[in-house]
């Protein structure tokens, strides 16, 4: 049977409550257990896929094709094992499906309540994705803060989860914050206190607490906290600020976390030390040889969280390359109004991600276009790669106001369009294409160099396709059509071949690039962008 750890944060948001999940399993995982994360979202869309990146951050799509909590992208790059639909629960899948079976008549003669109806649904859900993954040990981090309304339903389910599975099976860890107060040069741990009351209010007494501070944590401060929370001092662990997130899980096994896991749930496994993401991860993030500036070009830039695998699949691809990778972020508005020679002059790789919406597109054009004259390396990522296709048709085809129909329904070529089955589509949510999908690469291409085989998998989350109408066209003229989805003929690759590193894709490589396995279509732009930084200009 599984055993359960509960994560819940308090004080405020954005604490780390993901990576320190992750890295949490990643310690576990060390031992020798299968371990696994899930995600419980209190809001009330059934998920963030329909949600601006303003509101939520970047949508994690999994390999099965759900649309996800960014903290799937962190469970995946620490842990191996891989996320599926049921390690993502909001409330309003939750409300969806017991408000289903109440129409179907499954609780007939009842009345339909948050305890036991909404609760049980919570649970159950939790146990499946524990059992369809096979696992020793499931963590779930729920979202929000102690004290919101919005949790408190999955708090609740949580609560009740020890007293159904046993106290050896179920573990509580609360994460909070003890600030420092820079004028009276004190830490204070009255608002760990005041967390933990709400937590125990709630009926939940914290096992373990992690402390996040900018400093350490004397030896004082612990047995305080200890004193006030009813948690030995042992288990109140110190969180103190990091350069990297990939050093957490180091910091957590030198503070014998996984020791004091595995004790309470009585279990024995094998030791274990993190010596080789010490050294082929934290050492190189931390020491890097080499630096090198890429411009990521979109239009959400404004938000750490708006692009954040992209970003992470950069940093792998800067370990690989034994390289720092400074990430210029650059508004494509800007490129649109003032050009893209100012801002891109002295980069050494463009990267151009996904989107929606016709705004900043005509800046992501121009700066493809600056990428592909000046033959700066660069990479599209789905929006990227429709955006290289227009930019290649208007500017190298004579296609004059190519575009997608996207943003000019009736252009006059539509070099990007929807499928007829796209075209039927009505409602927004979950109807793109998503998940993962073959893609057959073309032998003597570069992108059959870069992942050295035939057939890969790779995930998606988009509408629109490149219109094969044009394909000759743009062939004729230099584009190379390097992967398709060989069952409906789908152009998933293009490349350029006299130029040091073009490449764009239609689906998204950096859901799956990890810190000690950098993908390869980052690893080699970010070598592609190393080789012309050393170049002069
Ligand atoms: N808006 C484009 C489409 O729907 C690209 C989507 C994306 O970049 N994820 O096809």
């Amino acid at each position: 049977m599984a055993k359960y750890i509960f994560i819940s944060g308090g004080v405020i948001s954005s604490l780390g409550k993901g990576i320190t999940s992750a890295s949490i399993g990643k310690i576990l995982e060390s031992r020798g257990l299968k371990v696994t994360l899930m995600k419980c979202d209190p809001y009330i869309n059934v998920d963030p896929g329909t949600m601006n990146p303003y509101q939520h951050g970047e949508v994690y799509v999994t390999e099965d094709g759900a649309e996800t909590d960014l903290d799937l992208g962190h469970y995946e790059r620490f842990i191996s094992t891989q996320m599926t639909k049921f390690n993502n629960v909001t409330t309003g899948q939750v409300y969806n499906s017991v408000i289903s079976k109440e129409r179907r008549g499954d609780y007939l003669g009842k009345t339909i309540q948050v305890i036991p109806h909404i609760t049980n649904e919570i649970k159950e859900r939790i146990k499946k994705a524990a059992q369809v993954s096979g696992c020793d040990i499931l963590l779930v981090e729920i979202g929000g803060t102690v004290g919101d309304i919005e949790s408190l339903p999955f708090l609740e389910a949580a609560r009740q989860f020890r007293h159904d599975m046993g106290e050896d099976n179920v573990l509580y860890i609360h994460l909070t914050l003890v600030p420092y107060i820079k004028c009276a040069e004190e830490m204070k741990t009255k608002p760990t206190q005041h967390s933990v009351g709400t937590l125990r209010e709630i009926g939940i007494q914290p096992d373990i607490l992690i402390c996040r501070t900018e400093k350490p944590l004397s030896l004082e401060m612990k047995e305080k906290i200890s004193l006030f929370c009813n948690v030995r001092k042992e288990e109140v662990i110190e969180a103190k600020d990091v350069d990297s997130i990939y050093q957490l899980p180091l910091v957590f096994k030198n503070q014998i976390l996984d020791e004091i896991i595995l004790s309470h749930f009585n279990l024995i496994c094998k030791s274990s030390d993190l010596k080789e993401w010490e050294k082929n991860v934290v050492d190189k993030v931390i020491n890097p040889k080499d630096k090198v500036v890429i411009a990521v070009v979109g239009k959400y830039i404004g938000l750490q969280d708006a692009y954040k695998s992209i970003y992470e699949a950069l940093i792998h691809a800067g370990i690989a390359n034994d390289s720092k990778v400074e990430i210029r972020k650059i508004d494509s508005e800007d490129i649109q109004k003032h050009g893209a020679s100012a801002p891109l002059k002295d980069v050494s790789g463009i990267l151009v991600p996904g989107g929606f919406g016709y705004r900043g597109i005509e800046g992501k054009v121009k700066a493809i276009q600056f990428a592909r004259e000046k033959k700066i390396p660069f990479l599209g990522l789905c929006l990227g790669m429709q955006c290289a296709v227009i930019e290649f048709s208007r500017h190298a085809c004579g296609l004059k106001d190519a575009n997608s129909t996207e943003f000019k329904p009736k252009t006059k070529y539509p070099v990007i369009s929807l499928l007829v089955e796209q075209k039927k589509v009505k409602d927004l949510g979950g109807t793109m294409r998503l998940g993962a999908y073959p893609c057959r690469i073309k032998r003597k291409t570069k992108a059959f160099g870069l992942y050295n085989k035939e057939l890969i998998q790779e995930r998606h989350r988009h509408r629109y396709e490149f219109n094969n109408k044009y394909k000759k066209l743009l062939e004729k003229n230099g584009m190379v059509f390097s992967g398709v989805y060989p069952k409906r003929n789908l152009v998933e690759i293009v490349e350029l071949k006299d130029h040091p590193y073009f490449i764009a894709v239609q689906f998204h490589p950096e859901f799956k690039s990890k810190p000690d396995k950098s993908h390869p279509l980052f690893r080699e732009f970010i070598k592609a962008a190393l080789d012309r930084s050393k170049v002069k200009v």
